[in-house]
């Protein structure tokens, strides 16, 4: 029986174009606070060297992908640069939501948007903006996980992601690592202590 007078919990959606440092930034949020959860999405894009499965994304097949599309498990999905496909999964939100906890989301422009939209007051979704295109180009260079195809690809999207950051409720401009860190922290404290 669910319990109607437990606090509902709420939703802080960290979304930029790939490569400006949101899950830099993501995991040192769930390292410093333990009022934040996790919630691990789903995709079809092969693990880097230093992610595991279950922690990082439920990572998984096309066809497994299809079957959980097909069941409903999703909140949102898309499926951008060569086809790769990410979704956020019912099972790592609503549970936890009823709970009472707040949940860290990591995902693109336009699930960021899709969840916004359905979530309303009860989500914050913060934009994280990336100095320039060619700083971007940089990281994604120096993070060593694209080769020059995926790479041409981010950054094209990346183009069109920077055209909806006044569709979220904050911007952050991610130059200084540590600024850019402590502004965030703060906003998320304001939101969960209201
Ligand atoms: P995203 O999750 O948005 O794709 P990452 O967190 O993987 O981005 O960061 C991309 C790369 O940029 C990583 O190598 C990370 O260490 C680096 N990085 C993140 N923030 C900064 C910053 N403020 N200055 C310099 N490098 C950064
Ligand atoms: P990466 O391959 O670099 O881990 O992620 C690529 C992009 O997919 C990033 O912008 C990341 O935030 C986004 N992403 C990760 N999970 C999800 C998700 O569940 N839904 C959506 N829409 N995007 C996601």
């Amino acid at each position: 029986m669910s319990n109607s007078t437990a606090p509902r919990g709420k939703l802080i959606v960290l979304t930029a174009p790939s490569g400006t440092g949101k899950t830099t930034i993501a995991q040192r949020l769930l390292k410093d606070r333990d009022d934040l959860h996790f919630s691990v999405s789903a995709t079809t894009r092969n693990p880097r060297p230093d992610e595991k499965d279950g922690i990082d994304y439920h990572f998984m097949t096309d066809d497994r992908f299809d079957e959980l599309i097909k069941r409903g498990a999703f909140i949102e999905w898309e499926s951008f640069y060569d086809g790769t496909r990410y979704g956020t999964l019912h099972s790592e939100v609503d549970k936890q939501i009823e709970s009472g906890y707040f949940i860290l989301l990591d995902i693109d422009v336009k699930g960021a948007w899709n969840v916004k939209q359905h979530y309303g007051g009860d989500c914050l979704s913060i934009f994280i903006r990336p100095p320039s295109l060619d700083v971007l180009k940089e990281r994604l260079k120096q993070r060593g996980t694209e080769n020059e195809e995926s790479l041409r690809l981010r950054l094209e999207r990346a183009s069109m992601e920077m055209e909806y950051e006044d569709n979220f409720d904050e911007v952050v401009v991610n130059e200084d690592l540590e600024a850019a860190y402590d502004q965030i922290n703060s906003i998320i404290t304001r939101f969960t202590e209201a």
